[in-house]
């Protein structure tokens, strides 16, 4: 019986909101351009240069995060340039679809689902097409739960001409990826990810060089222009009505995450998925990607089970909704976020539910066997 109706969402986006964003988002909406609200925007501009670990100006915009990439594509290259796309999973070929959709001229790396690219062919492909302008990747691609090698491809493209442009959606302030160190052209991000705030805000920090870029480019835009909003953000404002009410729940998160400290939260998402793995393999099930990201855990079904049954016990019956496998993945993965306001003990529950709605459909694990391995890394 559906007694509780208790919900548990550990689904790679959206994530569980903190009750004190929730609400800070509860407060009166008042006008975008009162005093009072620029106040609000300079300290959240601030915070977010924080969190994206650079000096330069990070944008948003009210939309989901495939805005901001859209964003990307449109303000940074013109009709018929070359760029290179690392397509290995769904969100790289979203690049790629935007890319096209843009006329530009994508050069694609096609790299295995559950594999990384390889620094080597991206050094070549460069090589190759010295006339690229921009390279797009993923920092996490959370169809397949890889982490690409984005740090030793900003060492390459940051002494070419190529604009690297990073969609950080689900790895923002989950594992490092110092913008300005790395030398990151643009990264984008979206509030209902890593950043724990319901759908509905992106984000894109910005290079000098991807600003003046943005000057010249000769893609049609409007409402996702970057020359409007950076020349609002000098008079403390934003180009159109920003969405009031997501901001104030942003302020309240960039504030903790500013308390907490962005070293303290790497450890955090590294502590979650490093145990949530070990589970994992300790039902003796495998994982998906072989060079496995923080943000997410993927599982492969079992050879014998129907993943979408899976998918719908663990969700009807136990009120836990991960998310399956996107596209060619659909019922052959589940999909279990550390992402949000989520702890150790969300890994537990993960774990423990696998292991119930595996042995109600008749596959052999031992019960427990996943959640005692994931509290002995906690101890250990
Ligand atoms: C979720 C996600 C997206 C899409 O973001 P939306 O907010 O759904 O538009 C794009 N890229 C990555 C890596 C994501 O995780």
């Amino acid at each position: 019986m559906d007694l509780l109706d208790k919900k548990f969402l550990l689904a790679p986006g959206p994530v569980p909101v903190p009750p004190r964003a929730l609400l800070a988002m509860a407060k009166p909406v008042i006008h975008h351009r009162l005093p009072e609200f620029s106040a609000v925007l300079q300290k959240i501009r601030a915070d977010l240069k924080y969190l994206f670990q650079t000096q330069e100006d990070v944008l948003f915009f009210a939309s989901s995060g495939t805005g901001a990439m859209e964003a990307c594509v449109a303000n940074l290259f013109s009709p018929g340039e070359k760029v290179i796309v690392i397509r290995g999973g769904k969100f790289g070929e979203r690049w790629g679809e935007l890319a096209e959709t843009y006329s530009l001229n994508p050069i694609y790396i096609d790299v295995p689902w559950g594999e990384a690219v390889k620094v080597e062919e991206v050094e070549n492909t460069l090589k190759t097409h010295p006339d690229a302008a921009g390279l797009l990747i993923q920092a996490h691609e959370t169809s397949t739960g890889v982490k690409h090698p984005v740090e030793e491809i900003a060492s390459l493209t940051r002494e070419r001409e190529t604009l690297l442009v990073v969609d950080a959606i689900s790895a923002l302030g989950v594992y490092p990826l110092p913008f300005d160190e790395l030398g990151i052209d643009a990264m984008v991000a979206g509030s209902q990810k890593s950043l724990a705030l319901p759908p509905g805000l992106s984000f894109v920090a910005l290079s000098a060089r991807a600003k003046e870029k943005a000057q010249k480019t000769t893609s049609p835009r409007y409402y996702f222009d970057f020359r409007k909003e950076l020349k609002a953000l000098n008079k403390e404002t934003t180009a159109f009505t920003p969405a009031v009410s997501l901001l104030y729940g942003l302020s309240e998160v960039l504030s903790r995450i500013r308390e907490v400290g962005l070293e303290t939260l790497f450890a955090h998402y590294r502590r979650l998925s490093g145990a949530c793995r070990a589970g994992v393999m300790a039902l003796g099930l495998e994982l998906f990607a072989k060079t496995p990201c923080e943000a997410l855990t993927i599982v492969k079904v079992p050879q014998g089970v129907d993943g979408a049954k899976l998918m719908k016990l663990m969700r009807e019956k136990y009120k836990v909704t991960m998310a399956g496998g996107q596209a060619k993945l659909k019922g052959k993965v589940v999909r279990i976020a550390h992402l949000g306001y989520q702890n150790e003990l969300d890994v537990i529950l993960a774990l423990a539910t696998l292991e119930m709605a595996l042995t109600e459909l008749g596959y052999k694990v031992k019960l427990g066997a996943g959640v005692s391995v994931a509290q002995e890394y906690f101890f250990g």
